[in-house]
């Protein structure tokens, strides 16, 4: 087995560190350095929502912006929002949906912004990690927690959470994932690469074990923040 380029284990993420509430102005919030990804994610909400035609009378509408800042990346970022800020948000918005009770807010919006501040690979579930625990900062009811992690290829052997450096690899496969935990439902997969089935699966396998490494941070981050008293089990 090859040594990974930032020395890692295979099976091993990068450094995570969660500040929740960063925002006075924020419902929710959550500060998240993963490696050298640093993102900022906000939520506000359940509120009246403009146009009016836009309100969906079964449940809220979660309007998920993902951006990077022009300075996140070392050319400079446009601040307009291309094709792929557009397509990461609505399939991170979908995602994050399936985590919030939106059925009990009808005609309401929940608004979340998710700013990429530096960007190192991995950035979309970093993104997503970060907005599920500022929906739950602030307040609102959820099923479970999105944690989300990828999982692919590098220099020959599957690996977890890849770096920018390992993404450029010539053989490079990246699949993010986002499951709904602990429940383990998949509710964001996408891949970049090619793979045989088999090591599709183990991919699949790795993320998921990589996921449940992350919903133990996010549960020790939100327990830090708001202790609980007596026996509950998260
Ligand atoms: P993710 O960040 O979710 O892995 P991509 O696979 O699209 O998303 O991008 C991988 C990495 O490539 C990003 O994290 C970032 O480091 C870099 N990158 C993405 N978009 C740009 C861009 N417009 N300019 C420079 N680098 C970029």
């Amino acid at each position: 087995m090859t040594t990974r380029l930032d020395n890692r284990k295979v099976d091993e993420l990068r450094k995570i560190k969660i500040e929740l509430g960063v925002s006075k102005n924020a419902e929710g919030s959550c500060y998240l350095e993963w490696g050298k990804n640093i993102v900022i994610a906000t939520v506000n909400g359940p509120k009246p929502v403009f146009p009016r035609h836009l309100a969906d009378p079964q449940k809220a509408v979660v309007d998920y912006k993902y951006r990077m800042a022009c300075f996140s990346v070392s050319e400079r970022k446009s601040p307009v929002p291309g094709k792929r800020d557009k397509e990461i948000s609505l399939v991170s918005g979908n995602a994050l949906e399936s985590a919030i009770m939106v059925e009990q807010f009808p005609n309401t919006l929940i608004d979340v912004n998710v700013l990429i501040l530096s960007a190192d690979a991995g950035t979309r579930v970093a993104a997503l990690t970060a907005a599920s625990l500022a929906a739950a900062d602030a307040g609102l009811p959820m099923r479970g927690m999105i944690s989300a992690v990828a999982a692919g290829r590098a220099n020959e052997q599957l690996v977890l959470d890849l770096t920018k450096d390992e993404e450029d690899t010539a053989d490079a496969v990246d699949m993010a994932c986002a499951f709904l935990m602990p429940q383990k439902e998949i509710v964001l997969l996408q891949m970049d690469g090619f793979v045989k089935k088999e090591d599709c699966s183990k991919i699949l396998e790795n993320a998921l074990i990589g996921a449940e490494k992350i919903y133990d941070i996010q549960k020790k981050a939100l327990l830090e923040k708001y202790p609980l008293e007596g026996e509950i089990q998260l």
